[in-house]
């Protein structure tokens, strides 16, 4: 089945086909990213409106929804420009008005003729003591008053789309959902008391109540399963993918290892010792590896990953490591160049900045094999950049890439072990999402000789005293970071104000002490400032974030971020992991704008408890909300339409299963559950996942 199945044509066609939808309908809603009836049934209504009918709005406690039958009395044109038009109506006790802004006379002449009965429903309000219903949601004829449902779904809206458009479109595409065959296990959908895929769209769709709209109504929960399962079902195809593609066997002789090992100061940790041997079975298997290796910042995955690049040198081949920012690259470069130099290793750098000759010479050496481990950013994987021998591609402090573009870089190479390094504890149901396909090491310990960072909450309003600490502990050869909120995802308003806070610093602080890095500078500027920064030259660095991920400066042991309220706290924690770095007690003061909600609070209070990554992570999922931990957009998870990844935690582990268990029995699903997953997963467009099933 390499096609779309048939029983699904209707759900794919145009919208134009639905009540209510003509070509500009359509148009506004393509650009809302509903392009299909199949989109529409997916968006599910997140609250509902009760037009139960009433015989009178007078018991009504306003403002209120309230749905009536009128009978309609004088028209009020407005008598002044800019005053509403005004129609009288008398329920069976009572009188109200309906009010109406910038309407046509003869219009409402028409839908309320004087005399008629009509039904109406909308909020009414208490205006000059008087009761009126402003822009009524519905009125209709008594005979068309079954037209409009005693409880309204509410959709999440897009600008230029009415409720009512949205409505009569959904009910339409409702009457083309086909009935499928089930893709859930019989048991678990007995055990959950799950409708079929059918009734659960009819009942998200026609909700009765408020209480039909809850996370764990059955009806929701199946949909969000079938979500959650379609994406198992992709991450499980490419785990079962990856595991069957040769890979290329590369058997250390530890001996480049042994030369790096007997550089360093200090010993790796039992944690690092564990990872760098998982890493070395996986790289002498022919299978392919596709390892995650998840430490909390300042674990020390650096090592690991060098350890693992040795490897792959070690039994002839190349190694590539990526970065996601320029700045981190060269960190990279600077850290591991000698220590790979020492054991004769040649390592160079590749990014978007490498141009012309040099990067043609680059290439050059790379593609002879002269050049063994290549660090860098995305430049790496650009089309033209060929290795004699690739044989690890290590990805680090990747929160920004997702799971496609993973089987894209598999695609890359012929037979890539991949080691994923993330910095970012997460939840065990967003890693299932992200992660679900891959195996994974945790580095849980942490090198020895660090203190603990000492964390503060203070408020802007004593600004003046965190300056005046500052330039304290500058004369005493200290260094600190200071981070910049985060006004907007907008790297020009982040600019602005850095750059304001470097003015006043250096002000307070003189001239040559602070430095300033933001991500609009040109690339030559950053890797200045850093440098001098590294260098202890500058002793202040003003900052965006940019500098969240990696950078490493051990004798820097203060940290200041502002407005500490707007960031995230896996955020935070990961600020506040670049000091402690070194031996001093280093300081990390999260500096707020009071008022502080008393949630604002808490969760920075969390920061102040503990330095445990995972439980920071766990309560920031429960206090923000899965797209936010990983910083959403550019997060390599999933976003899901319907599945609620905090209050639906525990479908994510069931789907995960599942769906191993369904490709470990039927591998070609070719079963009858087989094919009905196959259904879900053209539903779900999983249309990458299909083209993984094996075809034998
Ligand atoms: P991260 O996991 O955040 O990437 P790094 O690899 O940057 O951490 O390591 C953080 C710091 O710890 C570096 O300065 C590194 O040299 C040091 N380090 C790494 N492993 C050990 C170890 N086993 N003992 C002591 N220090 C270590
Ligand atoms: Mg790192």
């Amino acid at each position: 089945m390499s096609r779309r199945p048939e029983v699904l044509f209707p759900l794919f066609g145009e919208l134009t086909g639905l009540d209510a939808v003509g070509p500009k309908t359509a148009r506004t809603l393509h650009q809302a990213g509903l392009e299909k009836p199949r989109d529409l049934l997916l968006m599910l209504p997140h609250s509902g409106v009760d037009r139960h009918r009433r015989a009178s709005i007078r018991d009504v406690v306003p403002p209120a929804t309230v749905t009536v039958a009128v009978t309609v009395g004088a028209h009020l044109p407005p008598q002044t420009r800019g005053r509403p038009y005004r129609v009288q109506v008398t329920d069976a006790q009572t009188t109200f008005q309906l009010v109406f802004f910038h309407a046509k006379g003869d219009y409402l002449q028409r839908l309320l003729p004087t005399g008629q009965h009509r039904l109406v429903s909308g909020k009414v309000e208490i205006f000059d003591s008087i009761a009126q219903m402003v822009h009524p949601d519905h009125i209709l004829p008594l005979t068309l008053a079954d037209t409009i449902p005693t409880f309204e779904p509410i959709y999440p809206l897009h600008a230029g789309i009415s409720q009512k458009v949205m409505w009569k479109a959904t009910r339409s595409a409702l009457a083309l959902a086909p009935d499928l065959a089930e893709w859930i296990d019989p048991a678990l959908k007995k055990r959950e008391g799950w409708p079929t895929w059918h009734a659960a769209l009819e009942k998200v769709h026609k909700p009765a109540a408020m209480t039909d709209l809850s996370p764990h109504d059955p009806a929701r929960e199946r949909l969000a399963y079938d979500e959650l399962l379609a994406h198992q079902m992709t991450l499980a195809l490419a785990r079962a993918v990856t595991r069957r593609a040769k890979g290329t066997s590369s058997c250390g002789t530890g001996i480049l290892q042994d030369k790096v090992l007997a550089q360093l100061p200090f010993a790796a940790t039992n944690a690092q010792t564990r990872a760098i041997a998982d890493i070395a079975v996986d790289l002498a298997s022919d299978l392919r590896m596709n390892r995650l290796l998840q430490g909390d910042v300042g674990s020390g995955k650096t090592l690991v990953a060098l350890m693992a690049l040795l490897c792959v040198v070690e039994a002839g081949g190349q190694g590539v490591m990526m970065a996601p920012t320029e700045i981190l690259a060269r960190q990279h470069l600077e850290g591991l160049r000698p220590l790979a130099e020492s054991a004769g290793v040649v390592l160079d750098i590749l990014t978007g900045r490498d141009k012309g000759s040099a990067r043609a010479a680059k290439l050059a050496a790379l593609a002879a094999g002269d050049i063994a481990i290549l660090v860098g950013t995305h430049a790496v994987f650009q089309k033209d950049v060929v290795f004699n021998d690739l044989r690890l591609a290590v990805i680090d402090e990747q929160h920004r890439f997702g799971v496609a573009q993973r089987m894209e870089l598999g695609a890359k190479g012929r037979a890539v072990d991949v080691l994923v390094m993330t910095a970012t504890p997460i939840p065990r149901s967003l890693a299932l999402a992200q992660y679900g396909d891959m195996d994974v090491s945790v580095l849980d310990e942490k090198p020895p000789g660090r203190t603990p960072v000492q964390t503060a909450l203070v408020s802007t309003a004593r600004m003046d005293e965190v300056v005046a600490k500052l330039r304290h502990a500058v004369a005493e050869g200290r260094q600190a970071y200071w981070v910049c909120p985060l006004v907007e995802e907008s790297e020009v308003v982040d600019m602005t104000a850095a750059e304001e806070r470097f003015k006043r610093l250096r002000a307070a602080l003189g001239e040559g002490v602070v430095g300033l890095v933001h991500g609009q500078m040109p690339p030559g500027d950053k890797d200045a400032a850093m440098a001098r920064f590294v260098a202890g030259d500058t002793k202040v660095l003003v900052a965006t974030t940019v500098i969240e991920v990696g950078v490493n400066v051990p004798n820097a042991s203060i940290m200041v971020i502002e407005r500490a309220e707007s960031f995230g706290l896996a955020q935070l924690h990961q600020l506040r992991g670049r000091v402690g770095r070194g031996a001093a007690v280093s300081t990390c003061l999260l500096l707020y704008q009071p008022p502080l909600s008393e949630t604002g609070r808490r969760r920075l209070e969390i920061l102040r408890e503990t330095d445990d990554g995972f439980r920071i992570a766990e309560e920031d999922l429960m206090m923000r909300g899965a797209g936010d931990v990983i910083g959403t957009a550019q997060s390599g998870l999933p976003r899901f339409r319907i599945a609620d990844l905090e209050r639906q935690a525990g479908l994510m582990a069931l789907a995960q299963s599942d769906a191993r268990k369904l490709l470990h029995d039927d591998p070609a699903l070719q079963s009858d559950r087989g094919q009905a997953a196959r259904v879900l997963l053209w539903l779900m467009e999983q249309d990458k996942a299909i083209r993984l099933i094996s075809v034998g």
